[in-house]
């Protein structure tokens, strides 16, 4: 209880996009190397997330669906060095407490699969015998059912799933070794193979953010003082569509923040006028010890050891990228 106190709590489900990420992450937590994510309404009405990974034991089913049972830290140590996408051993528990949840896996080395039932708060079924190959299978559905007031707070269908789907593409942005399969209401919105080199990524790249991005982006890839910056670098757009088209993974977590936004804006500078957007899809990799990536769910700002060190890295080399195709 002493750590579970000290990891700082907070409700994670929000919306349909915060239950995806969650599981998401734990698949990629587990090592899956295929996630097939079919949703319906918006994500509201049903979220079932299938992955290939190391499957999770019958004796730690239900266990994993209870309140700060995480397998992933041991001890307050483990705290500072975690580099797992999730830690809290939180998430489960919350999403089964605002749904109809369903929990199937098989776990590597095992030959039977076991299932576990959560409406609400109450386990409503023992762990029962299932089939399902390596993995885990996670269906959450009827999201909010038992707490209308935060029901009241969700959006129209279009507007989860927009949402839903920006969780979905970064997370397809960070993980080009892992193929995503996306559908909706029975329609496959993407089905992304797994990119073998990030640098022939071109592909994945065009489904999920338009053949205009990637017919006119910039490559780069550079190093200097132990940080790499790689990525595509857009030329400024007029689109308003496009004006969003703006990612930056810092050692492969999207990050929104300052000193990241200020480093490219100041390069694009000179290239920007009339009101256009900087786009980009950028990749920082850096010693994770001179970096704090903040732990919070929702938030995504960073705090480097040396924040005029990565701010100059930035600025210059994709200042010269820049300069280089001027007119
Ligand atoms: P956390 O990710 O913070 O540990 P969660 O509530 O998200 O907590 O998950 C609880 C535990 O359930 C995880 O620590 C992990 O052991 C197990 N788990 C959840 N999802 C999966 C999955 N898809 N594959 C394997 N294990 C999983
Ligand atoms: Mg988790």
């Amino acid at each position: 209880p002493r750590l579970a106190n000290q990891i700082a709590a907070g409700e994670v489900v929000e919306r349909p996009a915060s239950v995806v990420k969650e599981l998401l992450e734990n698949s990629l937590d587990a090592g899956a190397t295929q996630l097939d994510i079919d949703v319906e309404q918006g994500g509201v009405r049903g979220i079932k997330i299938r992955d290939n990974g190391t499957g999770i034991e019958k004796e730690d089913l239900s266990l994993a669906l209870s309140r700060h049972a995480t397998s992933k830290i041991v001890t307050l140590d483990d705290l500072e060095s975690v580099c797992t996408l999730g830690f809290r051993g939180e998430a489960l528990a919350s999403i089964s407490s605002v749904s109809r949840l369903h929990l199937t896996s098989l776990a590597a080395g095992q030959q039977a699969a076991w299932r576990v039932e959560a409406e609400g708060k109450d386990m409503v079924t023992s762990v029962k015998p299932a089939s399902h190959p390596q993995g885990t299978t996670i269906e959450a559905r009827d999201l909010f059912f038992n707490t209308p007031a935060r029901r009241k707070f969700l959006r129209t269908e279009k507007t989860e799933f927009n949402h839903l789907e920006e969780v979905v593409k970064r997370l397809a942005l960070s993980r080009y070794d892992v193929g995503f399969r996306l559908n909706h209401n029975g329609k496959q919105i993407y089905d992304l193979r797994p990119v073998a080199d990030q640098m022939h990524a071109e592909h994945r790249l065009a489904t999920l953010l338009g053949r205009k991005f990637i017919e006119n982006a910039l490559t780069i890839d550079v190093e200097a003082a132990g940080l790499r910056l790689w990525g595509w670098i857009g030329l400024p757009t007029f689109s308003r569509s496009q004006a969003d088209l703006q990612y930056f993974f810092v050692n492969g977590r999207v990050v929104r923040d300052k000193l990241v936004a200020h480093a490219v804006r100041q390069a694009y500078r000179d290239v920007l006028y009339n009101g256009r957007h900087p786009t980009f899809v950028l990749y920082l990799e850096l010693d994770p010890a001179t970096v704090d990536v903040n732990v919070h769910p929702t938030k995504h700002e960073v705090r480097f050891r040396d924040g005029r060190l990565v701010h100059d890295f930035l600025f210059s080399r994709i200042h010269k990228v820049l300069a280089d195709v001027r007119p």
